[in-house]
C-alpha cells in the first residue's frame, strides 16, 4: 500500500472539479523537462480516457530526447501559437499547472493563466510556492511531479483508467527527476509506484535508452569539447565550472537539448560537491544559470542569492544579466562566501 501524502479535502475536491469539466488545460514550466512533460502528459492520458477535452501548452520548446513520449505531438507551444493557446485557456474550465511553482516559471504563458477565470489546480514539487490556485498540491519532500500526479490519480480511483502510455509517461517524469534514481531516490514508495507502472506494460530498460542513449554525434563531442577545454575546477572548495558562449554554440551547430546534463559531469570527479554550468542565451539577452549539489550542500541558496533564481537543495537554476565573464565573477564571489561550507566535511 502507497502511504497517503496528499490531504483527502483536496483529493475529493480535484474530482468534483474533473468530473464536471468539458475542458482541461494542463500548462508547465519553460523549456519542460522529462517531469514537466511526464506528468502532464501523464494526466492527458487518463483524462482522454475519462472523455475530456485536454491540451498540454508549454511556454516553448522540449529536448529531442523527449520527442518519442506517447502523444508529444498533441503538446502546443506557446511561442508558437499564442492566439491558439488563448483560445484554449478561454476556454478551459480547469486548468492543471503541473511542476512550477511560481507563474513567472511559465514566462508569458503566465499572465494568460492569471487572466483565466478557470479553476485552477498545482501539482508540484519545488519549494515556496506562490499562491496561485485554488487547490495547491505542494510537496518538496516528493522528488518529482509525476509521482504526485499518479497518486492524484489513484487517489481519485481512476488506475484503472491509467494506460500503458500514460504510465511511459510518468515514468520518464519519476526517472528523470532522480537522475535514474541516484540522487533523492530513497524512499520505498518510489518503487511501489514503479512497480504498479511495470504492470500496466511499460519497459523501463527501453525508456532509459531512449531517452538517454538517444543523442546526436554532436552533443557527445561538444562534451569532449566541454570536459576537455572548457572545465575550471576549483578544487580548494570542491566546486567546478563550465561556460558555453555563442560563439561555442554556433561552431558546435548548438540546438536545444545538446548540453542538457553537462552540468553534473564534474560531480562525478571525486570530491567534487558544488557544480555549475552557464550557457550565453543572447536571444533572451542572458546566461542561462544550472547548479548542482551533492549531500547537503545548498546550491538552491546560491541560485536565490546569486543569479535571481531558486530550486532544489541539489538542483537548481536562475539567470544572470551580463557578460559571461561578469557571471563568473559573480560565481567566483558566490564560492568566496560558502567557502566554509564547501570545505566543511560532510
Ligand atoms: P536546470 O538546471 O535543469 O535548468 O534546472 C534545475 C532546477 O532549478 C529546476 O527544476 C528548477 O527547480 C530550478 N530552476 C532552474 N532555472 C530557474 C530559474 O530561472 N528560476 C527559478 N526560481 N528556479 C529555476
Ligand atoms: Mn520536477
Amino acid at each position: 500500500m502507497l502511504s497517503k501524502i496528499i490531504e483527502q479535502e483536496k483529493i475529493d475536491h480535484c474530482a468534483k472539479w474533473f468530473d464536471k469539466a468539458k475542458r482541461v488545460v494542463i500548462v508547465s514550466h519553460l523549456s519542460p523537462d522529462g517531469d514537466a512533460l511526464g506528468s502532464s502528459l501523464g494526466m492527458l492520458h487518463v483524462l482522454h480516457e475519462m472523455h475530456k477535452e485536454v491540451t498540454v501548452i508549454v511556454p516553448n520548446e522540449y529536448a529531442s530526447f523527449l520527442s518519442w513520449m506517447p502523444a508529444i505531438k498533441e503538446v502546443v507551444l506557446y511561442n508558437k501559437y499564442p492566439d491558439f493557446s488563448q483560445q484554449l485557456i478561454d476556454a478551459a474550465d480547469v486548468i492543471c499547472c503541473f511542476d512550477f511553482n511560481d507563474l513567472k516559471r511559465i514566462g508569458d504563458l503566465g499572465k494568460l493563466v492569471e487572466a483565466s477565470s478557470a479553476r485552477k489546480l498545482l501539482v508540484d514539487h519545488h519549494l515556496n510556492p506562490t499562491d496561485f490556485c485554488e487547490i495547491m498540491i505542494s510537496h518538496p519532500e516528493i522528488s518529482s511531479t509525476s509521482e504526485l500526479v499518479f497518486r492524484l490519480i489513484c487517489r481519485m480511483g481512476f488506475y484503472d483508467l491509467l494506460s500503458k502510455e500514460a504510465a511511459e509517461c510518468i515514468y520518464t517524469g519519476m526517472m528523470t527527476d532522480m537522475g535514474s534514481f541516484t540522487y533523492n531516490s530513497n524512499r520505498e514508495d518510489i518503487y511501489f509506484i514503479i512497480g504498479r507502472l511495470l504492470k500496466k506494460g511499460i519497459d523501463k530498460d527501453d525508456i532509459y535508452r531512449r531517452v538517454f542513449n538517444n543523442y546526436s554525434e554532436n552533443r557527445i563531442r561538444l562534451m569532449g569539447f566541454m570536459l576537455y577545454k572548457k572545465l575550471k575546477v576549483y578544487s580548494d572548495v570542491h566546486a567546478a565550472l563550465m561556460t558555453f558562449s555563442q560563439e561555442e554554440q554556433e561552431q558546435f551547430n548548438f540546438i536545444k537539448g545538446d548540453a542538457e546534463g553537462f552540468v553534473n559531469l564534474p560531480l562525478s570527479v571525486s570530491g567534487i560537491r558544488f557544480s555549475a554550468f552557464f550557457r550565453e542565451d543572447k536571444e533572451q539577452g542572458m546566461i542561462k544559470i544550472s547548479l548542482r549539489s551533492v549531500g547537503s550542500f545548498p546550491c538552491n541558496q546560491v541560485a536565490g542569492t546569486y543569479f535571481n533564481g531558486g530550486g532544489h537543495l541539489n538542483a537548481s537554476g536562475g539567470e544572470f544579466t551580463g557578460t559571461l565573464e561578469e557571471a563568473v565573477a559573480q560565481f567566483e564571489k558566490a564560492l568566496e562566501a560558502y567557502t566554509e561550507l564547501l570545505v566543511a566535511e560532510e
